[in-house]
C-alpha cells in the first residue's frame, strides 16, 4: 500500500493572495512542533521554513537592536529574524516573517509592531511581518483561515503528542540517541504527511492518525530499561522560553541527564485557554449570543473532536498521565489566582502545578524569561501552593541569555524532588510495561 493514499486534491494560494509567490520563516519556537506548522503552510501552496538554529550570532544580533528591556524571547527571535535578512541574496520583497501577537496583559503585544519597525530602520520596509492574532481564529490568513485553523491545530497537537512520547521515553532508552531518531523520523513523516494530504478535512486527520499509528511503533521498538525509579518533575512557565531549548539551555535534557523524567506542559493547552478567554470576555460583554460566540464554540468543539482523534493513538501508554482540560486548570488555579481577575500563562501555571502534585509529580520547575510578570506574579504564588500540596518542591528558573553553574542548581533541585517523594502523598500512575525490542 503507498505510504500516502489521500492525496486526492492540494491547496493551492491563488495569484491575487498577499502571501501567493511569499517565503514565510516561522519562529523556531519548539523543536519539531515548528517543522509541523511549517507543513501546514507548505500543505497550503505557501512555502514555509523555519527561523534557523538560534545561535550567538542570534543574541549579538538580539543584544545589538534591544535595548534591554525587551522579554528575552524577543530577543532571540528578533535576533533570528536579523540572522536571516544578513544573508547573502536575501529578498526582502518575498520574505514575510510570521511573528503571532495577543491582546494580553503583558508585552507579547508589541513584538510584532516591534519587528516591524525595526526592519524599516534596518532598510527592510519590504519584509511583511505576518501577525495571526489567535483570539481572531487566523482570520488575517483570508481565505484559507479556517483550513489554516484546522490544519495547525492538528499539527500542533500532534507536535505535542510526539515530544510528550519522547520524554515519556527518551530517560529509559537502553541506546542513547535511539529514542530522538525515533522523535525525528516521526517528524520527518509527521510533515510529509501534512504537507501532501488532501484537502478533504476527513482524509487529512486520517492521514495524520496514520502517521502517528507509525510514530508510536518506532517509539515502541526503542529498547527501554525501565527498571529504574525516576523523579517525575512537572515543566510551565512562559510557553516560548519553556518549549525552546536554546532559550532555556536545554533544562530538560540537563534534568534528563541527572536522572529526572520531565512532563511538560505543550502548546496546545495555551491554545485552548485563549479559547475560553475569548468566550468568557464575550459573555463579560454581555455578547453570549453572538456570531462571534457561536464562531468561538464551534471552533472549540471541532478542535476538541480532532484532539481527541489524535490523542487515541497514544491512549493506553498516556494512562495516567493525561493532559488536563483547560477549564480544569483554571478551576486548580482559581484559590491562588481567580481567572475573572487575572489572565496569562500565570494561571495555567499554577493550576497544572496543582495537577502534578496530585498526578505524582516529584516536583514542579516553572521556565520564565528574566523579568516575565508571569514568572514573576506565579513565583509569590509558589511557596503557599507548595505548603498546600504536602511541601512539593517548586522552583524559577529565569533565563536571559547568560551564564550559570545549571547543572548545580539542577542537582540541587532534584535532591529536594527526591526527598520530597519519600513522603508525597500522591503515588505517580504506573508506568505501562511493554515488551523491549531494539530500535528500528
Ligand atoms: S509572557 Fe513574559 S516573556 Fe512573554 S511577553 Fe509576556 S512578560 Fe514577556
Amino acid at each position: 500500500m503507498p505510504l500516502f493514499r489521500h492525496t486526492c486534491v492540494r491547496k493551492t494560494v491563488p495569484r491575487d493572495h498577499p502571501l501567493y509567490g511569499k517565503v514565510i520563516y516561522v519562529p523556531a519556537m519548539a523543536e519539531g512542533s515548528v517543522e509541523v506548522f511549517c507543513a501546514v503552510l507548505r500543505w497550503m501552496g505557501i512555502e514555509a521554513f523555519p527561523t534557523p538554529p538560534s545561535d550567538d550570532r542570534t543574541l549579538e544580533l538580539g543584544g545589538k537592536f534591544t535595548s534591554g528591556d525587551e522579554c528575552y524571547p524577543a530577543k532571540v527571535t528578533l535576533g533570528d529574524f536579523v540572522k536571516i535578512a544578513e544573508k547573502p541574496g536575501f529578498d526582502s520583497a518575498r520574505t514575510v516573517f510570521l511573528m503571532a501577537t495577543g491582546e494580553g496583559p503583558c508585552r507579547f503585544g508589541q513584538y510584532a509592531p516591534f519587528l516591524k519597525k525595526l526592519l524599516v530602520e534596518l532598510g527592510y520596509p519590504l519584509v511583511d511581518v505576518l501577525s495571526p492574532k489567535t483570539e481572531h481564529g487566523y482570520s488575517e490568513i483570508g481565505e484559507f483561515g479556517s483550513a489554516f485553523l484546522r490544519g495547525s491545530w492538528r499539527a500542533l497537537v500532534s507536535g505535542d503528542l510526539l515530544r510528550k512520547k519522547l520524554l515519556r521515553t527518551r530517560p529509559y532508552e537502553r541506546t542513547p540517541g535511539t529514542t530522538d531518531r525515533a522523535y525525528w523520523d516521526s517528524i520527518d513523516d509527521l510533515c510529509r504527511c501534512i504537507e501532501h494530504s488532501c484537502s478533504d478535512h476527513r482524509c487529512q486527520l486520517a492521514a495524520i492518525v496514520e502517521s502517528l499509528e507509525r510514530a508510536r511503533l518506532r517509539f515502541e521498538s526503542v529498547l527501554i530499561d525501565d527498571s529504574i525509579d525516576r523523579p517525575l518533575i512537572g515543566v510551565v512557565g512562559e510557553i516560548f522560553c519553556r518549549l525552546n531549548s536554546f532559550s532555556n539551555r536545554d533544562l530538560v535534557r540537563r534534568l534528563e541527564r541527572q536522572g529526572a523524567e520531565c512532563w511538560i506542559s505543550d502548546i496546545a493547552e495555551w491554545i485552548a485557554y485563549t479559547n475560553d478567554e475569548e468566550a468568557r470576555k464575550l459573555r463579560l460583554e454581555r455578547r453570549t449570543f453572538s456570531a462571534e460566540m457561536l464562531k468561538c464554540i464551534l471552533r472549540s468543539r471541532i478542535q476538541h473532536r480532532d484532539e481527541e482523534a489524535l490523542m487515541e493513538v497514544f491512549a493506553e501508554d498516556f494512562q495516567g498521565y493525561d493532559e488536563p482540560p483547560c477549564a480544569h486548570l483554571m478551576e486548580l488555579a482559581r484559590p491562588y489566582l481567580p481567572n475573572h481577575g487575572v489572565e496569562g500563562e500565570m494561571v495555567m501555571s499554577v493550576g497544572k502545578a496543582v495537577y502534578l502534585a496530585r498526578h505524582g509529580a516529584d516536583g514542579v520547575i516553572d521556565i520564565s524569561p528574566f523579568t516575565c510578570m508571569n514568572g514573576i506574579v506565579s513565583e509569590a504564588i509558589y511557596p503557599r501552593l507548595s505548603r498546600d500540596v504536602g511541601g512539593m518542591p517548586i522552583r524559577n528558573f529565569y533565563f536571559d541569555g547568560t551564564q550559570s553553574d545549571l547543572d548545580r542548581d539542577v542537582g540541587i533541585y532534584l535532591e529536594l524532588a527526591r526527598s520530597y517523594r519519600e513522603k508525597k502523598q500522591h503515588s505517580r500512575p504506573p508506568r505501562r510495561r511493554r515488551k523491549s525490542t531494539e530500535a528500528a
